[in-house]
């Protein structure tokens, strides 16, 4: 039997005001079997939760000026410690005003620690206890990267939301690996939130452990001992089958505490994010739309269309009929394929807007559908119509 409770109801029953600085909160507004709905305040607005984080690598989601990226409805955009510390460098972005003042980009920002990037994109990298050392993939120059480094990077930054400092174990790696790397994970989180020095900054605990349930549990039971005010599931989307991931996000439902914000991080496909709502997640941030609406593939409400497909040539209808996004009023298909064949640097801006504002969209009509009521509903819906175009592992490498 599914329960679903919004407003009053579910305040009576759970505390409202569930963890709270100045300027800063999360609220469960409604709830529906596990799915959340939520509302999240940072001192640069409120996140309706759940939601979708569109990412920044760069401090600038790629093919979008700020003015495009407001159209698509996004609200927090995710931004990039390793690459930002490596350019322009945290002391510049710093004194022209941190992140906000840097981007003019004037709503939440979340960065990453850097954890998963220097140990994805940087070659010739050697793990100790202090952090990660280093060569930048930029320039070869050594560094080196560990909890007090990555916070100190980050409180320059000044994003509203930092992450704790984490080693992501490879996929498949063994339980002893994986084991060392959740404890390694443990310690570095203690030392960074001891490293914060910022009141007006939120930091989320990362919860790692692969694909192992007892390392999962290990690492949720002692990151939530430090009550962090929000935890992210790290370690995910790395290549694991599909089954083991959402296996791992119901695991951590039932271990991670109700009243914090969760985020899954680097995940996913329309349908994987829909099933991390199903298992309680308010957060998401992925690379796939941005990056496959460069190599020219949509996402629609019917699935997944490749713009270089012939049979698009002539086509005069706008990529998503049920879209009313800048592309979908402006553009038809040929057009667009036109502008992707030939190389044009509009094809990936207007198929990035396309490609977000599907995503933001979705997860606003998922939120709406919590706070009615309907998320089952709603979800076996997107199963028949997109199950087909879901296919196996994802395995993301960052951008670079
Ligand atoms: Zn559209």
């Amino acid at each position: 039997m599914l329960l679903c409770i919004v407003g009053a109801q579910l305040r009576d029953n759970h505390a409202t005001a569930v963890y709270s600085r100045p300027m800063f909160g999360f609220e469960l507004v409604g709830r529906c079997g596990r799915a959340r709905a939520g509302l999240l305040r940072t001192p640069h607005g409120r996140v309706e939760t759940p939601a979708f984080m569109p990412v920044g690598t760069q401090a600038g989601v790629k093919a979008l000026t700020q003015r495009d990226l407001r159209e698509t409805g996004a609200q927090m955009v995710l931004a990039n410690t390793y690459h930002l510390m490596l350019r322009p460098g945290e002391e510049l972005v710093a004194e022209l005003g941190g992140l906000h003042g840097f981007t003019g980009w004037s709503g939440p920002f979340l960065t990453d620690s850097g954890g998963y990037q220097v140990f994805s994109l940087a070659p010739l990298r050697r793990i100790t206890e202090q952090g990660v050392h280093f060569q930048s993939h930029i320039d070869g120059a050594a560094h080196l990267l560990g909890p007090e480094r990555s916070i100190a990077v980050q409180e320059k930054l000044g994003a509203d939301i930092m992450m704790a400092f984490d080693e992501c174990p490879p996929y498949p790696a063994p339980h002893e690996a994986v084991a060392e790397a959740t404890q390694r994970t443990t310690r570095w989180a203690r030392r960074s939130r001891d490293a914060q020095r910022r009141g007006d900054q939120w930091l989320f605990g990362i919860v790692q452990g692969g694909v192992f349930a007892d390392l999962r549990e290990t690492s949720a039971v002692e990151l939530t001992a430090m009550d962090f005010p929000g935890y992210a599931i790290g370690g995910l989307s790395v290549g694991e089958p599909k089954p083991d991931m959402r296996r791992v996000i119901g695991q951590l439902d039932a271990l991670l505490p109700e009243k914090r914000s969760r985020y899954l991080m680097g995940v996913g496909t329309p349908l994987d994010i829909l099933e991390g709502v199903a298992r309680g997640v308010d957060l998401f941030d992925c690379v796939l739309p941005t990056r496959n609406a460069r190599n020219g593939q949509l996402f629609t409400s019917e699935g997944r269309l490749s713009i270089r497909n012939a049979r698009y040539r002539r086509d005069p209808r706008p990529p998503d009929p049920a879209c009313g996004c800048y592309t979908c009023r402006t553009a038809s298909r040929a057009y667009l394929r036109h502008l992707h064949m030939a190389g044009e640097m509009a094809a990936a801006t207007l198929l990035t807007i396309h490609n977000l504002t599907h995503y933001l969209d979705t997860l606003k009509q998922v939120r709406q559908a919590i706070l009615l009521g309907r998320f089952e509903d709603f979800r076996r819906l997107a199963h028949r119509k997109l199950r087909a175009d879901d296919p196996g592992p994802t395995s993301l490498v960052p951008d670079e």
